[in-house]
């Protein structure tokens, strides 16, 4: 590429607005340029960015197995009603009407329309597994967009979905998934860490976040140095609290099974033998911010019917068992699906025992023996409000593994994969035959990966006081050929046309700067775009048969001969 046939546009200031130091030198670099809130039109220089980032992905991706396909921004509301999420998602889904009046969405994510290719198209077990992804996209209203295409309204997802015949074969998917994101991010030359997530879901038990390592960033991730263990806060702190818990719990567990449990009397109710009956045990604030004690019972598990009416039949009215339905209509909130998708605030799980305000609805891990017991309501959680503060984790905690100490970083959450089990294919029924001809529900995993994040979060991670210092695999040009007097010396034009050809023909990404700039000029732009090679060619030099070459992270240039460069490139 050469400068003049390109579209450089460098600014001095960054906008006022910009907090993070990616956002401004997105915006000076001129990558991006503002059109509305979190939606900004991605500038030639950025675009080449994204589109590295996106060939890295699809690359990884397709070497794990996953087939490309590219479903709708736009998509229709029954499908979302189906899922019970047209109603669940609150304001973060952006929704409009055609001219019929009828209901779309534009799209956050894809579980409904990927769940009915799926249902459409997949008829048996020999046609399984499967894994879809696009990138595609995404607009979420955001509360607070902010940080420039770090959190936008209107931004870039990779997203991929797995299809499979049951939980064994899932998590096959969701550990081929992993693996490429560690793949994915390592190519990216970023520094990372997968850490486990709180799934917070019915089903749920497997979720991995990969966290950018960056001091701007919103989360927060507690990991042990000693040993592998890392999770995000939310998780590290619900270990932390089961893990001071622990000790009642497991004698509590050992009790024999009580008669009659009053609601009142957590602890008794907790002790009573958890096994898959009972999937969750649900203490909530209503409306009117009573607290209450539920316990959970969950659609679809069927086995549950046979043993729920001698279970209620030991039980007195303290508490009740309830359906899912039951504790929507309670709380006066539409059916739909328990789960972490568009909740508003972080959901309080702790293992079995779960704490949350039903406006943002509420979750329970399901894990066999991670029960939660002994929990006292009057010792332990007078408040739900009370339990933020017992789930506190800092730097020099113990690690739950009890391998080490844990370390807290910031982090900006790039990636996510996330076991769904059959929570989207059940409720569309998206089935299979199995070997012997029965139907049975196809089992779902879902990855995403946020694109135009990713730009930030490289940025966030790797500039100076100069401008952004690129990665070189994602860089918008590899290397820079700066030519001092460009139109007055044939020498030195005739060099670097030579050296753009031929490392051009080396495979390089190389822009030859011929706008016939003052070196000055030309140095503070390629510093501020973040050009990871510099090869600076000058009357001067030449005569003793030398070029400058600058890395972008050198202090200084340093002289080399023509032919000696390239092997300086990486
Ligand atoms: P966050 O916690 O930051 O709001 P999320 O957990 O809601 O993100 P997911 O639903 O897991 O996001 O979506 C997958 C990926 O999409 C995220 O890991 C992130 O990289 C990206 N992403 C999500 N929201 C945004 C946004 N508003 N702007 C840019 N990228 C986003
Ligand atoms: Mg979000
Ligand atoms: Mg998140
Ligand atoms: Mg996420």
């Amino acid at each position: 590429m050469h400068a003049s046939k390109f579209f450089i546009s460098t600014l001095k200031e960054a906008p006022s607005d910009a907090e993070v130091v990616s956002h401004k030198l997105m915006t000076r670099a001129g990558m991006i340029r503002k059109l509305a809130g979190g939606i900004y039109n991605y500038m030639p220089l950025g675009l080449r960015v994204i589109r590295k980032i996106e060939a890295i992905i699809r690359d990884e991706m397709n070497r794990a197995g996953a087939i490309e396909l590219l479903m709708p921004l736009i998509q229709p509301a029954e499908l979302w009603q189906e899922t019970g999420r047209w109603d669940k998602m609150g304001p973060e889904m952006l929704r409009v009407k055609d001219r019929h009046d009828r209901d779309f969405i534009i799209q956050p994510t894809s579980e409904e329309v990927v769940t009915d290719i799926a249902r459409a198209e997949i008829h048996s077990w020999r046609q399984l597994p499967k894994n879809f992804y696009h990138i595609q996209t995404k607009f979420r209203d955001e509360r607070r967009p902010r940080f420039g295409v770090m959190r936008g309204r209107e931004f870039t997802m990779k997203d991929a979905y797995s299809f499979d015949r049951d939980d064994e074969a899932a998590g096959r998917s969701y550990d081929i998934m992993f693996d490429a994101y560690m793949r994915i991010f390592r190519r990216l030359g970023l520094e990372f860490r997968a850490v486990a997530a709180d799934t917070g879901a019915i089903g749920g038990s497997r979720s991995h976040e990969f966290q950018v390592i960056a001091d701007t960033g919103e989360d927060l991730i507690a990991w042990c140095p000693d040993s592998d263990y890392a999770a995000n806060i939310e998780l590290a702190q619900a270990s932390a609290l089961i893990a001071e818990r622990a000790a009642p719990a497991q004698a509590l567990a050992k009790a024999p099974t009580p008669g009659t449990v009053r609601c009142e009397d957590v602890a008794a109710l907790l002790a009573l033998p958890l096994d898959r009956t009972v999937k969750s045990i649900v203490l909530a604030t209503d409306k009117e911010g009573k607290t209450e004690l539920w316990l959970l019972m969950l659609r679809g598990d069927h086995e549950l019917n046979e043993v729920k009416a001698s279970k209620l039949a030991g039980l007195k009215e303290g508490f009740r068992f309830a359906t899912e339905a039951e504790i929507f209509e309670h709380f006066g909130c539409k059916p739909g699906y328990l789960g972490p998708v568009g909740l508003k605030k972080p959901v309080h799980v702790i293992a079995d025992l779960t704490v949350a305000n039903m406006s943002d609805f509420v979750t329970g891990a399901n894990e066999v023996d991670a029960h939660l017991t002994g929990v006292n309501w009057g010792r332990d959680l007078q408040e739900p409000e009370a339990v933020a503060d017992l789930r506190n984790v800092v730097e020099g905690d113990p690690s739950p593994d009890g391998k080490g100490r844990l370390s807290i970083q910031r982090g900006i959450e790039v990636g996510h994969v996330f076991f769904l089990g059959t929570k989207y294919s059940e409720a569309m029924n998206c089935t299979y035959l199995d070997e012997t001809g029965k139907p049975r529900t196809m089992v779902m995993g879902c990855y995403g990966i946020g694109v135009t994040r990713l730009v930030g979060a490289a940025i966030e991670q790797n500039h100076d006081e100069r401008g952004i210092i690129w990665p070189q695999s994602i860089a918008p040009f590899e290397v820079v050929i700066c030519p001092v007097g460009w139109s007055k010396s044939e020498q030195v034009r005739e060099t670097a046309t030579r050296l753009y050809a031929e490392l051009t023909a080396a495979g390089f990404d190389v822009m030859l700067d011929d706008r016939d700039e003052r070196p000055g000029v030309m140095f503070a732009d390629w510093e501020l775009i973040g050009v990871p090679h510099r090869i600076t060619v000058g009357e001067r030099g030449l005569k003793e048969g030398v070029i400058e070459y600058q890395n972008r992270r050198d202090a200084a240039a340093q002289k080399v001969a023509p032919d000696a460069v390239r092997a300086l490139l990486g």
